[in-house]
């Protein structure tokens, strides 16, 4: 073990997810690439955690936050007028199409998603809420009661009153096999049923749920789902809530937004991750009738200061730009054209993907059942081929990959390359 991996277990909790059976430390970065503290480079195809969009050192990020430093302003309040703050909340009411949308900032998803769930509980007068089987929201008190990955839910003490759907678990025995219309059917009578037995006079405040559940394995449910579980809602007069805080800004190449593959438009879409490019940056967008409603003063005091908002700033003019979504599409498809054919190997359960987001499920060879072992094999195998990757899943066999989406085509194939013989590799070894 190295000597940071052993003050870290001495200091840290135990719980803290940690890669690899060495851990890392990563010191550098450049372009698509990080650099260990051994001096080992890799081509970062998780973007760190989906948090450098633009992958590292981007002269635009840099420079930005530099200027601001530069003022002596790293951040005095909140109280006070903050320029960068204002124009960044403009670009995110335009991009949301959220009408007469408000933009409040925070410094995490976590932050973001416990605001959303304040305004949808608060305006709707009711502590029921809707959230989807196997999603993560983060982990304060709220965003862990609507979490309903056990393997992410540290908690069952709750200050809502939730009811999960079922969703995207295309897995699960009851709906295994079904085409995207049949899964679709299910699912709106599943809300149906919930809403019918489970769910009190009044009826939910909101649905909260990811476009593609992130830390649940990438599970996509089809297209169109979150728009006939809308149209149900509101016949209750219930809100939606886009948890949106992997999926955004271009990253599912298909749409700006990942609720935008479902044709709907939520009354509230949470971000983070990615908008500050590695720093600390998250928000709330919402209809600006929910978000004024909340009766007494607040403020968040780290939320939107000076150098998140110019890093933010910075990042999503970059994306807008360089039109990144068009960039995500397209090499979206390169990557998943040349992971598809590892559904044939008698460890891979599936591959999915969408736009720069993609998934491996690892399967036992003999009875296809959920790999996590197999999973933690190729990530060690990936890391040996210069490739960091991600892992996740409900049930721990997921790969994840969610690259830059500033990759090039040739950082494509040799991602896609590199993390395809990893797979074969772990396949050969286990049968
Ligand atoms: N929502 C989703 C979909 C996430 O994936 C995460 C983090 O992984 C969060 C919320 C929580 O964000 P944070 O870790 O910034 O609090």
């Amino acid at each position: 073990m190295s000597e940071l991996h052993e003050r870290h277990r001495a200091v840290m909790p135990s719980w803290l997810a940690l890669y690899y059976d060495d851990p890392m430390e990563i010191t550098s970065g450049k372009g698509n690439r990080v650099t260990d503290a051994e001096g080992n480079t890799y081509l970062d195809f998780f973007a760190g955690i989906l948090t450098n969009m633009l992958g590292y050192d981007v002269a635009e990020v840099r420079e930005a936050v530099e200027r601001q430093i530069a003022r002596g302003v790293v951040h005095t309040s909140t109280l006070y007028l903050i320029r960068g703050q204002v124009e960044l909340a403009e670009k995110i009411a335009r991009l949301s199409g959220i009408p007469d949308a408000k933009v409040f900032f925070t410094n995490s998803g976590t932050e973001a998603n416990e605001t959303a769930l304040l305004l949808a509980t608060y305006a709707r007068g009711t502590d029921q809420v809707l959230a989807m089987r196997n999603s993560y929201h983060g982990r304060s008190f709220g965003a862990v009661a609507v979490t309903g990955n056990t393997a992410w839910k540290n908690s069952s003490l709750s200050p809502l009153n939730v009811h999960y759907l079922h969703g995207t678990d295309r897995d699960h025995p009851a709906f295994r096999g079904m085409d995207d219309a049949a899964y679709t059917e299910a699912c709106v009578a599943d809300l149906r049923e919930v809403l019918a037995t489970a769910v009190a006079a009044g009826g939910p405040a909101a649905l909260i749920a990811e476009p593609v559940q992130g830390v649940g394995g990438f599970s996509m449910a089809p297209d169109g789902l979150l728009a006939a579980y809308k149209e149900v809602l509101d016949e209750y007069g219930a809100l939606f809530i886009a948890d949106e805080v992997q999926t955004g800004w271009g990253r599912t190449g298909s749409s700006f937004w990942g609720i935008g593959n479902h044709g709907v438009v939520p009354d509230a879409l949470t971000f983070a991750k990615g908008l500050g490019n590695g720093f600390a940056v998250g928000g709330v967008v919402a209809r600006g009738d929910l978000m004024d409603a909340l009766p007494a003063n607040g403020l968040s005091t780290f939320g939107g200061n000076p150098v998140s908002m110019a890093a933010a700033n910075a990042t999503l003019d970059y994306v807008l730009d360089h039109d990144l979504q068009a960039n995500a599409d397209r090499l979206g498809r390169v990557v998943l054209g040349g992971l598809t054919p590892l559904a044939d190997l008698p460890t891979v359960g599936g591959v999915r993907g969408k736009g720069l987001m993609f998934a491996v499920d690892m399967v036992d060879p003999e009875t296809g059942a959920p790999a996590p072992a197999l999973a933690a094999r190729v990530l060690e195998e990936a890391r040996r081929r210069g490739l960091l990757i991600g892992k996740g899943g409900l049930r721990g066999n997921v790969l994840r990959m969610a690259p830059p989406l500033t990759l090039t085509e040739d950082e494509a194939h040799e991602g896609r390359d590199a993390l395809a013989d990893a797979v074969r590799a772990v396949d050969a070894a286990a049968r």
